[in-house]
């Protein structure tokens, strides 16, 4: 009989967006005559910057002429564009990060999904809940699915680590360290910043129980309080952690891709390097980020790119004040939405996240994503982004108020 891969039978439902739409759509071709509002998946709505726009038609032009035509990148991405990463995402903040550390990549999802690849089978995972769901689904497809076995003494699967208001939406350090922790600052879906201490306690942990930590700071742009942008601020992170970045959401590349993945060489677990480890990886599995998009990676770190790009990023940041201040205004208790562009809700009168998505759909015609869907602690939340247009988010927040 063919055999297929049962981990996949074992993921739950379906994609948490790909419902979210389904639902959007189904309401739209009912309703025809209302214009639905989505502040719902998180992507951008702003267009490419001047800067990142002219960077591609350059390279573009650069590719139709054989002295200037590019093929294959490099697997772990052009110097030129890792050095500009070194310099202005580390360097400037006071963080060890070498270009040759740097692994370029077409974005962090890919590289989220990825990662666990360097795991054994049987790691202990330890994941926020509410969690991005690519950290625990793609450990469930690598079949990370198990069960502590008393026997070995070991555990499969994955911890959720509860996130609700009454923790602050902050974990408390695992009695029984995993093997790796997913964090994600500033966090989605929650919104929240991490302070310096609090993830240099995370570092002193993972360093002492030789955990690795897995740092998405795919939101860090976002930043407006006195609060860590990369995990290698602290302390003795280059020993324990790998950090994720994207160029998704502070410069629009959604439709773009391009990110990055950082592995310092001082990270060694089991006497194995495990940058050598993803350098292998690359080499074998993937091709490398297009010439002409790392170009305009190059662009956003430009003296007219960061300009533009602060701009959009601030178009975005209003948004979250508006949604954050209009609801609540009007009596809805909001998190986050500080040092993220995402705003974390307490449905009222304790309603379920999805009975509050059908009324939201239903009554005010804006679709945002139900807190449950991205894990048990989600449960009676609910995310609004701040991605939408000025215009939209006004409408949406407006809607909302009356309702
Ligand atoms: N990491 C987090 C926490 C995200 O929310 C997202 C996108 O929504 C990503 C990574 C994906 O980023 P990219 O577009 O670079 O794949």
């Amino acid at each position: 009989m063919f055999r297929i891969n049962e981990n996949y039978l074992k993921l739950g439902g379906s994609y948490l967006f790909s419902t979210v739409g389904r639902k959007a759509r189904e309401f739209q071709a009912q309703h025809p005559e209302v214009e639905v509002i989505s502040l719902g998946i998180g992507d951008v709505t702003e267009p490419l910057c001047p800067a990142v726009i002219k960077a591609l038609h350059e390279a573009v032009e650069e590719m139709g002429h054989a002295e200037s035509f590019h093929g294959y990148a490099p697997d772990l991405g052009y110097v030129w564009l890792r050095e500009c990463i070194a310099k202005n995402d580390y360097a400037a903040r006071g963080a060890r990060i070498t270009p040759d550390e740097i692994f370029v990549s077409d974005g962090a999802k890919s590289d989220a999904g990825a990662i666990q690849e360097l795991f054994s089978l049987d790691a202990r995972i330890a994941v926020c809940d509410p969690v991005y769901p690519v950290y625990v689904d793609s450990n469930v497809m690598a079949g990370r699915t198990g069960a502590f076995d008393a026997e070995t003494g070991r555990y499969g699967g994955v911890l959720y680590m509860p996130c609700r208001a009454e923790n602050g939406f902050s974990p408390s350090l695992p009695e029984e360290a995993p093997d790796v922790i997913y964090l994600c600052y500033p966090n989605n879906p929650t919104g929240m910043g991490i302070s310096k201490e609090k993830l240099q306690n995370w570092v002193d942990y993972a360093n002492s129980s030789g955990a690795v930590i897995l740092y998405d700071a795919a939101y860090e742009a976002y930043i407006t309080g006195d609060l860590p942008h990369s995990i290698y601020e602290c302390d003795g992170a280059e020993s324990c952690a790998i950090e994720l970045r994207s160029f998704s959401k502070n410069a629009g590349f959604t439709g773009t891709r391009l990110g990055f993945t950082v592995i310092p060489k001082a990270l060694v677990r089991g006497g194995v390097s495990l940058h050598d480890l993803w350098a292998r990886r690359h080499g074998t599995r993937y091709n490398g980020a297009p010439y002409i998009v790392q170009k305009a990676g190059m662009a956003v770190y430009s003296e007219e790119g960061k300009a533009q790009i602060r701009e959009q990023i601030g178009i975005y940041q209003k948004n979250a004040r508006l949604i954050r201040e209009g609801l609540s205004g009007a009596g809805y208790t909001v998190y986050g939405g500080v040092d993220a562009p995402y705003i974390w809700l307490k449905t009222p009168g304790n309603m379920s996240s999805w009975d509050f998505f059908d009324l939201l759909l239903n009554q005010a015609g804006v679709v945002g994503t139900p807190g449950s869907g991205f894990g048990p602690s989600g449960e009676g939340y609910f995310r609004l982004t701040a991605f939408g247009s000025p215009a939209n988010t006004e409408k949406a927040v407006k809607r909302i108020q009356s309702l």
